[in-house]
């Protein structure tokens, strides 16, 4: 699964997480694909298949929260359709374990994640930041509280729900184009970047805005960077090292040298 020379740069890696003060990760979609779930873009992606959604979907749900919320009880649109039934049936890969993993030993204060798929938490990190929100959660987006399934009581005669601290509009907690990213989350990204002086990098090429800017943020600190990617991206020519390989496998070996690392100097 991992040749020699890949196992060298894994060791190495793992001498950078187990020796720093503070080690923070992003996650995207190429995380997700041992997962069974399709990026958006790209062949095979669900929007390549089904076409783009509205790049004004936010806007559309302001103008109309009831039809928002009738349409996401019972979806029409055939990439939602699809989208709906593909995070259903996904579970977490070892990719997703070896972060939850990496959080126990005490190296990783801050998962932020581009996912919306729960599988991080399903796979029992805690310390997550998920922009892009989770497709399971509600949020009020007046004071951003987040509520589990079930925990508000949906009436189809009387959309949409609304907070019960607040009396806010209540919308999935997916962030929908056009939408802020919920600015409390936003907030503990900039507060971890600015404390870590050493980022992993998963499954992301890290181009999209926040996303994009909490790496060059540890970079210009002097902390270290290390990307795990099957392919070469735009951050390649800037990570201190480059982990070319499947995330699960990959991740997988960088805890067990880190676990080593960290029961020698105990
Ligand atoms: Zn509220």
């Amino acid at each position: 699964m991992i040749d020699a020379g890949l196992a060298a740069e894994v060791s190495r890696a793992a001498d950078l997480v187990a020796g720093a003060r503070s080690v923070i990760a992003l996650t995207g979609a190429g995380l997700s694909v041992e997962s069974g779930i399709p990026p958006f873009r790209g062949p095979g992606g669900l929007w390549t298949k089904y076409g783009e959604p509205p790049l004004d979907g936010y806007q559309r749900f302001l103008r109309d929260p009831r039809g928002a919320w009738l349409e996401r009880l019972a979806p029409r649109e055939s990439w939602a359709v699809a989208l709906h039934e593909t995070l259903a049936k996904a579970r977490p890969n070892a990719g997703h374990f070896a972060f939850a993993e990496l959080e126990k030993l005490g190296r990783c204060d801050a998962l932020i994640t581009q996912n919306i798929d729960d599988l991080h938490r399903q796979a029992g990190s805690r310390n997550l930041l998920e922009i892009h929100g989770n497709h399971r959660l509600l949020r009020c987006i007046g004071c951003m509280r987040r509520f589990a399934e079930g925990e508000l009581a949906i009436d189809e005669q009387d959309l949409p729900p609304r907070c019960p601290g607040c009396r806010g509009i209540v919308k999935g907690d997916t962030v929908h184009f056009g939408e802020p990213i919920p600015p409390d989350v936003l907030r503990g990204c900039y507060e971890a970047a600015e404390r870590a002086d050493c980022m992993i990098v998963a499954g992301t090429s890290a181009t999209v805005f926040p996303a994009a800017e909490f790496p060059f943020e540890v970079l210009r600190r002097g902390g270290s960077l290390i990307e795990v990617n099957p392919y070469e991206s735009e951050l390649s020519g800037v990570a201190t090292l480059s982990l070319r390989g499947p995330g699960g496998a990959v991740l997988t070996r960088l805890v067990a040298e880190v676990t080593a690392r960290l029961e020698r100097s105990a």
